[in-house]
Formats: structure tokens, sequence, C-alpha cells
């Protein structure tokens, strides 16, 4: 008979395994969810549901059997010493100084059992968290918990999408109220105007890492306020206002309530930016300093990532709206005029009709800020350039680290066990090294074996998703019974599934829908795909993109090679990226600013058609997959599109059916295999989410932290000069002027000297540079200029030469005069900007 302890104790060990997500890439608790609830595990894959659900009987009878509770009692020690091993990020940077880095974003694709996603941007967040777990790099998450989260797909009979808003009732998903010590909710206030509001606060654990969240669902307030965080990107403005209110001002005070004090404060798109901003109030509070001193000290420890390729892409909310909310914040709190307030969110803050740009802001309030694909660098540049006005495009102070998926979370089991055997157990917590050779070494033979596994489920879950939805129809039983034969586990597999927004173009690849019949029904060498997705409920072209492909699917000589699965989540795409041969993708170029799903696919020997956009643009190469588009902006639509749908059946016609088909004696087709293995071992690990975080960590984290820590030192002297330096920057600056710009030129160069004003400055506040812009083949030119010893007599004045190359013309190169301190970035800290012409 099992003691009360031992059933307390047991007990106990289930709830802090269900109650860490791990089990979402880990597999190994799945045999303990299974033997609780097999039936419940099936079906919902929420570990923490089966064990509120389950009877105290049920869980007594298990712990009492040896082999459980053995399982159980190893599968706790080794999650608890995971938590505590040192880390590759313990490991390649020992003693440093980082201990906190907050990620904020508006929404995290953890696992299906928290659904507070919708799609690419919290693919990423979630990914990420994960990778950082993996790596031990101190991170800790920040969102809201939806009480509706993102809305459901149905299909009606005829075809039409519905939205739907199951709700998610919190004591059923894998997270815990914050409580203070005496055991009282943690609840933190929020001012409204006219309330006072309390912020509930969650804890989820992801492995080694944490996600905090925040909802407004509390009994104690106002009706109209608990539905705030209800929908995930649903209402109108002013709750999108609030919820970025709440996320930033409250994400950071849920922080400090906790004893967290972060170096780095990563903000995942523009939705976050007001983090920025409370961060800077506590350093004022802690400090005793003035908002503009705090914020130049905490800045050097904020990183913006930005995730929109166009302009409309980005929050901005009415000046008004902005005034009603914000303005006792502004003036109480942080001692700013409204008007300074608002100018913090504009290009140029004197221009009071430009809304309030949550991206501007984010900028103005980092000390770094990236994009999420080189592409998408270039795409940034040109958005965020009206924040550096007179500045050239190519100088706008935009970096970009790649995005990548979180390996473990996307591959199949078979997959797993695939990599497993090649390149150990422990792969994707390291620095990857060795991934690519080893890779390479793996026989044919066996790549082929895992690329049958991994199709011939996708066949049996589409034969069960497709039964399940003319059931749902009303399809009478023999059409149901018929349906149970679709799909051919040999036959090539492709897989489409994403957003249905018109950029993303779903319906190029039924541009004609009878070349794409003809490929579907020939019956030497068939094709088959699966297609999902879900259009925004406003966005009623994209809906009508959604009938078009269910009108399709429907259509009788097609119906046994196509479907259209509803309701595109995170469980139907793993399905999908485990199984699919080939994974298309079409977005207008440049409007992917990354794209994630075609990454999943890599671990999986699937491979990639897809418009030359996003991370697509550095990953291509003909070995490891096939491309559409000429790596060029068009804007005549239709033209581009009748081009890009003929190209996409070219490949589909001429390249990709045909390699599939073309099988050795043994029925392997050794080309197709040869591609998939060049995709897995140079992608795999390059577009993986353990790559991204370690660069982040590398290349933001642990220099933003050092940053921050000079400038914070001694109640933050250092921000504090900065501040004057730039207060008297500014006041010499309208000054500052050129004199003569000569020039002389030989056959090898040419020597440029300038006389420059610079008033009161001090010469070392200054760069005079010679610069030159990108032109033809020539890439952009700068150089530094010299400053000559100055002469008893210069009065202000000081000259300064620079020699160019002769290659390019005399005209093409100009003076200009820029900012210069060693501690302060530029453009991004100190913008101005002043050309000889
Ligand atoms: C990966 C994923 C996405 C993002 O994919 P994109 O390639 O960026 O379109 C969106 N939704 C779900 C459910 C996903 O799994």
């Amino acid at each position: 008979m099992l003691t009360q302890t031992e059933f307390d104790q047991g007990f106990d060990a289930l709830q802090e395994l269900a109650l860490d997500i791990r089990w979402s890439w880990n597999h190994a608790t799945d045999a303990i969810w299974q033997a609780l609830d097999g039936e419940m595990w099936a079906l919902s894959r929420n570990p923490w549901t089966i064990l509120r659900s389950v009877s105290r009987d049920r869980i007594r009878a298990l712990l009492s059997d040896r082999e459980f509770s053995e399982n159980l009692a190893a599968q706790l020690a080794e999650s608890r010493r995971l938590r505590l091993a040192p880390g590759w990020f313990q490991e390649a940077h020992p003693g440093d100084e980082l201990r906190t880095v907050a990620y904020f974003s508006a929404e995290f694709m953890l696992d299906e059992a928290l659904p507070i996603y919708s799609g690419g941007l919290g693919n990423v967040a979630g990914d990420q968290l994960k990778a950082a777990s993996d790596l031990g790099v101190p991170v800790v998450g920040v969102g809201l918990l939806y009480a509706r989260g993102y809305f459901r797909q149905s299909i009606t009979p005829d075809g039409r999408q519905e939205a739907l808003y199951p709700v998610n009732e919190p004591e059923q998903l894998p997270l815990r109220l914050l409580r203070e010590p005496s055991g009282e909710w943690l609840r933190l206030e929020l001012e409204l105007p006219g309330y006072r509001l309390w912020a509930r606060t969650w804890e989820v654990q992801v492995g080694r890492t944490r996600l905090f969240l925040l909802d407004l669902n509390d009994p104690a307030n106002p009706p109209a306020y608990r539905c705030v965080t209800g929908e995930l990107y649903g209402e109108g403005p002013e709750t999108r206002l609030k919820q970025e209110m709440l996320l930033g001002i409250g994400g950071w005070r849920l922080l400090r309530a906790i004893g967290l004090d972060p170096e780095i404060c990563h903000m995942n798109d523009g939705h976050a930016a007001f983090a920025a901003l409370e961060r800077a109030r506590f350093f004022m509070q802690d400090h005793g300093v003035p908002f503009a001193e705090a914020l130049l000290a905490t800045r050097a420890g904020n990183l913006f990532t930005t995730h929109t390729a166009v302009a409309e892409g980005v929050d901005r909310f009415p000046s008004e709206m902005i005034a009603r909310f914000f303005r006792r914040y502004a003036e109480k709190e942080l001692g700013l005029s409204l008007d300074d307030f608002l100018a913090l969110g504009r290009s140029n803050p004197r221009d009071t009709t430009e809304p309030f740009n949550m991206a501007y802001l984010a900028v103005r309030a980092s000390g770094a800020v990236n994009a999420v694909s080189a592409l998408h660098e270039e795409v940034s540049k040109a958005l965020l350039q009206p924040l550096f006005p007179r500045w050239p495009a190519g100088e706008v102070p935009v970096g970009h680290v790649t995005n990548g998926i979180h390996v473990p979370t996307w591959d199949s089991a078979a997959a797993d066990a695939f990599w497993t055997e090649v390149t150990g157990k422990d792969r994707w917590r390291g620095d990857l090294a060795g991934h690519e050779a080893a890779i390479r070494d793996v026989p044919a033979a066996r790549i082929w074996q895992l690329r049958a596994t991994g199709r011939g489920q996708l066949v049996e879950r589409v034969r069960d998703c497709c039964c399940r939805q003319l059931a749902e129809d009303g399809t009478p039983s023999s059409e149901i019974e018929e349906s149970r034969a679709i799909f051919d586990p040999d036959a090539l597999t492709l897989g489409f599934a994403r957003r249905f927004a018109t950029y993303k173009r779903p319906d190029l690849l039924l541009y004609d829908e009878d070349r794409l019949r003809r490929l579907l029904t020939d019956t030497r060498r068939p094709v088959q795909l699966v297609v999902a997705g879900k259009a925004h409920p406003r966005d009623t072209a994209g809906q009508a993109l959604v009938k078009r492909w269910t009108d399709f699917a429907r259509r009788a000589e097609v119906r046994s090679r196509v479907v259209f699965l509803r309701d595109y989540d995170m469980q139907l795409a793993q399905v999908l990226v485990q199984g699919v041969d080939v994974w298309i993708n079409t977005p207008r170029r440049p409007w992917e600013a990354s794209g994630t799903s075609g990454m999943k696919i890599l671990v999986n020997g699937g491979l990639n058609l897809s418009e030359i956009d996003g991370w697509w643009a550095e990953a291509f190469t003909s070995e490891v997959g096939w491309a559409i588009g000429d790596g060029v902006e068009h804007h005549d639509f239709a033209d581009l599109d009748r081009r890009e749908a003929e190209e996409l059946y070219e490949h589909l016609e001429r390249d990709i059916v045909p390699e599939f088909y073309e099988r050795d004696a043994s029925g392997i087709p050794l080309r197709w295999v040869d591609r998939i293995r060049e995709s897995m071992a140079r992608l795999t690990p390059q577009f993986s989410a353990n790559r991204t975080v370690r660069q982040y960590a590398e290349d933001f984290y642990l220099p933003g932290a050092r940053a921050f820590a000079a400038r914070s030192a001694d109640r933050g002297d250092l921000a504090h000069a900065l501040c004057r330096w730039k207060t008297e920057f500014r006041r010499c600056w309208p000054h500052v002027h050129f004199g003569e710009v000569r020039s002389t030129s030989s056959e090898s160069e040419h020597v440029f000297s300038a006389e420059v004003y610079l008033d009161d400055l001090a010469a070392e506040s200054v760069r005079v540079e010679l610069y030159a812009d990108a032109a033809g083949t020539q890439s952009a030119f700068k150089a530094v200029m010299d400053r000559a010893p100055p002469t008893a007599t210069s009065g202000g004045w000081n000259l300064y030469s620079a020699h160019a190359p002769a290659e390019r013309p005399v005209s093409d190169f100009t003076a200009r005069i820029v900012p210069f301190h060693p501690d302060l970035s530029v453009p991004l800290e100190a913008g101005e900007i002043l050309w000889q012409h």
C-alpha cells in the first residue's frame, strides 16, 4: 500500500512534469501521460488536463506500479538535472554578467495546449524561448494570456470559412497563477483613465526558462476591461492599445515585482515597445534621474526586432487616443509633456498630424535594431528611413538575425531517431559543429526510408482528417468510405499551408486549374497536394481564396489527390512538415520578412520550392531545392503572377516530378536523395533557432548588457555625461558648416580637402567623412577625413583631408559631417548629418 506521503510525493512529481512544457518537444515523459489516460492523451496532448481530470485512484494504482514509479522518478531527476546543468551559454561565456534577458512578445506559440498565438510571430517567440532553454541562455518570456486567443477555422458545407472562438480555461492550461509569499494572488496595478485595474499574473515553465503572462480577466476589474485580453489581434485599435500597455508596462512591472531586473529587454516586434518606457521609469525611480538620462542608460540594453515588411504592418495609434491613455503616465510618471511623449512615436516630432508609431518608439528606445533576414534588413531600412532624414538608406541602423526554428519541436519521431543515430542525442543543445559532415555520410537508403515513414504517416492523417471533415458536412457514408483510400503513400506529396493573405498568393497554384489537374491526375507519375490555412476574419479577399481551394478540392476528378485540411494550427503544421516531400511557398517578394514553415521541413527530409524571398533568398542554391522569381521586386502584379505561376508549373513538370520518379534498381531516386542530403546538411543547422539564439546572445545580449552596465554604473554617471554631451552638441550644431571643399586628381587618386566651421564644438565630437553612393557595381564609399593640426589663427575653422581612388569620377564624392562619441551609437542615438551639398 502506498502511504499518503508517497502518494503526495508522486503527485507532486507528476505535477512538476505536467507543468513543464518541455513535454512539447521532449517525448521522454509521453509514456507517463499515456498510462494515466491514453484516450485523453491522444486527443488533447495536454498532460496538465490529464492530471487534473484523472481520478486519484488511477494515480494511486499507477504510483503503486514499480515500473511506472521508477520511470517517474527518473524523469523528474532528469528534468531537474537539465534545469541546473550548465548549458552552451555557461560553457561558452563563463563568468559573464548577463543574468536575465526579458523577451517580450504579443504571442507565443509553444504548444497547442496553450493556444495564445496566431502564426509566424508567435512561432518565432516560442521557438526561441525553447532554444534558449536548450542552450542555457537566461531568457524569460513575457506575454499575454488571451481568454479566447486567435480564432479557429471551421468550413461550412458549402466551403466558406467561419471564425470560432473557443474559451481558454486557465485551469486547463499548463500554467500557474503567481502568488505573493503570503499565498495571495500577485496582482499588478495599472492606471487607465477613470480606473485602477488589476492584472493577474501567470507563470509557464518552459524547460529551464519561464514565460510570464498577464491578463485582465480579474473579477475585480470592470467588465469592459476584463475582455481586453480576450482575443489576440481581435478588436479595434483601442483594445490593441490597451493590450500593448498591459504587455509593456504591466510586463516590466511583473518582472520587477518578482525580483527580476533584466539587463536586456528584447522586444519582439513593436507591440512590446512600452516596456522600454516602463524600464526607464523604474530607472528614474531607482536612481533619481530624469527621463532622458534614464532612457539613454537603459536603451543600451534594449533590442528591437522588427518583423514587418510593409508600413501597414506596424501599429499606429491616433494621437488623440495616446493622449487619452498616456497623458497622466507621461506627465506624472515620466515627467514629460504630452507633446514630448507623442514625439517619441513620430518621425517628425513637430508634425502633430502624424500618428503614434510603435516601431518608431521602439527604435528610439533601443540600443540595436534587427530585421529577421538579410533581405528583410534592406526592406526595414527603407521602412525606418523617415527616422534618419538625409542618411543614405544603406546606413539606417538595422542589422539582421535570420529566424530559425526549434528543431526538436518540428521533427518527427522518425526524424528524431534518424538524427540521433547520425549526430547524437544532445545535438540541438550545443554549437552544431560537425552536423553537416555527419549527414553527408548517411547512405541514400536510410534517407529514403525516413521519407517513406514520414509520407506514410501523413497519408494516414490526411485520410482520417478527410473522413472527419466529410462526416461533419453530412456527406453520405459511401462517399466517406471512398475517402479512406485517397492519397498514395508512395506518391510525390506537395504541401502548402499558411495564412491566407493575398500577398502570400495561396492561389498561385490554381492560376491554371487545368494544368494543376493534369499534374495531380497523371496515373504514371501521380502528384498529391495538401493545403491548409486560415484567412483573417476581416480579410474577405483571403476568405475568397479559402473558398477557391475548398471548391477545387471537391471536384470529382481531383478529389483523391488534393485535400484542404481545416483549422491550420501547430499540430496540423507538425503533421504536414513531417510528411511532405515538397513544401511550396509563393509570397510576392519582398513581403515575406523571413517565413519559417519552410525551415520546419528540412530536418524531416522535405525540400523547398519557394519564391526567392525571406529566408529562402539566403538559403537557396540549386543543390538544395527550387526557386521561383528573379530576385527583384515588381509592381505589375498581373504580369508577375502570370510569369511566376508559369515558373511554378514548369518546375513541377520539368524538374520535380521527373526527378522524384527517376529510380535506381532498388527503387531509390538518387538525385532526389542527394538533394535532401544537401538540404539537411547545409540548411538544418543554419536555420535552427539554436543558431538564431546563439547569435542573439553573442551579437546583442552580451554586448548590450555590457553597454547597459557601463551607462548605468554609479547611478548612471555615463548616461548623465552623454546627455550633457548631446545637449551641448545640439546647441552648437546649427552653426556648424562647410567652407570651401577642394579636390585635386592624379591618375591613381583624388585628394579632397574641406574647411569646416565647428563653432564651440570640440573636434572630437564630430567626424568629417568623404562619401560616395553605391553606383553600378561600385559599393558605397566612406572614409574618415583627417584633421590638419589647428593653427593659431583657426578660430573655429578646421581643415580636413582624405584620399579616394580615381576609379570613380570626382563628382561622385561629397563631404559630410556627423556626430561622434565613442559611447554613442551613430546614427541610432544621434542622427544629425550635414552634407557639403
Ligand atoms: C510555422 C507556422 C507558421 C508560420 O509559417 P510561415 O512560413 O511564416 O507562413 C504559421 N502558422 C503555423 C501554425 C505554423 O506552424
